[in-house]
């Protein structure tokens, strides 16, 4: 069930970056919020408008362009365990190098987006980001102890549902301790 990008698929947000390329190592910070597709993994979607936050710096390299940073995404979905509407935001790091089309057969490049003449597309790294943000498996409390309990009591983290009980223990549910007859 995933359909991340879907007909539209993602936008297409074009940064100039000539002005950085004048020299290597310069770098630019950039916030924008993008309006991505409807986006939607096996457990949660993208919540509302769709909307993503990022949060990158773009620096200069001698052959291109690194983007490194986050993006933020509001999501809603069911819970795993007790299937109740559930929801939060999630960040996803982001690491993506643009390089020159002029080495695009090089080894080096393999897997680098392209820039595009004084430009970089940064709609489709913002959008695989969004989706690595989505959680597959959400939860609506780290503590969620499932639909029923009683019946199908839920592992979890603080509390594993397999532990048997200790018959030692039982004992203790036995003893009174009456404070009334203390100091008398
Ligand atoms: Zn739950």
């Amino acid at each position: 069930m995933v359909e991340a990008s879907g007909a539209t698929g993602p936008p297409v947000v074009r940064i100039g970056v000539a002005e950085l390329r004048r020299r290597p190592g310069q770098r630019r910070e950039l916030r924008r919020e993008v309006d991505l597709a409807p986006v939607e993994v096996a457990g949660s979607a993208l919540a509302g408008d769709g909307r993503a936050e990022a949060d990158l710096v773009l620096e200069s390299l001698s052959d291109g362009i690194v983007a490194s940073g986050t993006v933020t995404v509001e999501w809603v979905g069911s819970c795993r365990r007790c299937l109740g509407a559930t929801g939060g935001r999630s960040v996803a790091d982001v690491h993506e190098i643009f390089k020159d089309r002029a080495d695009e057969q090089g080894d080096a490049s393999a897997g680098a987006l392209p820039v595009e003449g004084d430009g970089v597309d940064l709609g489709p790294v913002i959008h695989d980001a969004a989706v690595l943000a989505l959680p597959l498996a959400p939860l609506c409390d780290p503590g969620c102890r499932g639909p029923v309990p009683d019946v199908l009591p839920v592992a979890t983290p603080e509390e594993p549902a397999e532990r048997p009980m200790d018959p030692r223990w039982a004992a203790l549910d036995e003893l009174r301790f009456d404070e009334g007859d203390r100091g008398s």
